[in-house]
């Protein structure tokens, strides 16, 4: 694909990784430079949260390497995602490494950039619009506001084995901003909730569910801290989604997909 615009895009030379956000899932949401590399990878090596309208996108002719990790679910370790994209540079492809949202925003993507550094494989990284700020913004939810908040936490609700992350002082998490993104909150929904009303959040505090956000299946439940689990689970609302909490407005973009 040749792009027609006044603009030159770097090389994307043979041998080279670039390690590219894909946005929370609408196409349109991609940058110039994710878009010239669908356009000139050899190999594209992406998650499950990459949306296939974005794969079909590719240079035809590119490999497609399906290295999603989905909860629960039997993936690809995260060495040996490492070791492809190694390997696959390796034997002078260009290899485009294509990860749902921003790349180094809870996606491990710091870790795939040290195995390239500690392999000598030169790469490219190119951020995303994450699904934390993406999301909101389709919601119609400004992530800062001056009448509501003017700091805000985005936050992961599961450790890489599934569980809740340790190590997180959610006294500190209840008491540090108004508005709190959750990434990956559903499954936790309910000990996250719990965790934040001990530590002094209020029962009745407003909650945003946002699931498969600015694509067409986009879905939206309001609730509240104490409800929200029980409505998540009622309602059917289904992953990925990210959970805001926290008194926000909610705009009315007629433009934007489903409200
Ligand atoms: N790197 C990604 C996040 C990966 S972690 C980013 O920057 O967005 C996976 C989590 O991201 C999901 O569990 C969910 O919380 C969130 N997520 C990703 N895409 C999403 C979408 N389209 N809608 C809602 N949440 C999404």
């Amino acid at each position: 694909m040749k792009l027609d615009l006044p603009w030159e895009p770097p090389d994307f030379t043979a041998g080279s990784v670039w390690l590219v956000g894909s946005g929370p899932g609408d196409p349109g949401l991609l940058s110039l430079l994710a878009l010239h590399a669908l356009g000139q990878a050899d190999d594209i090596v992406h998650d499950a949260l990459v949306d296939p309208s974005i794969l079909a996108l590719a240079r035809p002719g590119a490999v497609l390497h399906h290295a999603g990790k989905r909860g629960g679910k039997p993936s690809p370790q995260q060495p040996d995602i490492s070791k492809t994209l190694v390997e696959l540079a390796r034997r002078n492809r260009r290899v485009l490494r294509l990860k749902g949202g921003d790349p180094l925003v809870f996606g491990r993507g710091g870790e795939e950039a040290l195995a390239l550094e500690a392999a000598g494989i030169p790469y490219r990284i190119v951020p995303g619009i994450t699904a934390g700020i993406g999301g909101l913004a389709y919601a119609g939810i400004p992530l800062t506001h001056r009448d509501t908040n003017s700091a805000v936490t985005f936050i992961t609700g599961h450790a890489s084995g599934g569980v809740l992350p340790d190590g997180i002082d959610w006294r500190a998490v209840a008491q540090g901003a108004p508005v709190i993104v959750i990434y990956m909150a559903l499954k936790h929904l309910d000990g996250i909730a719990r965790q934040l009303m001990a530590g002094g959040r209020a029962a009745d505090e407003p909650v945003v569910v946002i699931s498969k956000a600015t694509t067409p299946a986009q879905r939206i439940l309001e609730t509240t801290l104490a409800r929200a689990a029980a409505d998540a689970a009622r309602s059917g609302i289904e992953p990925p989604a990210v959970v805001v909490v926290g008194r926000t407005i909610r705009l009315n973009p007629g433009n934007n997909p489903a409200q």
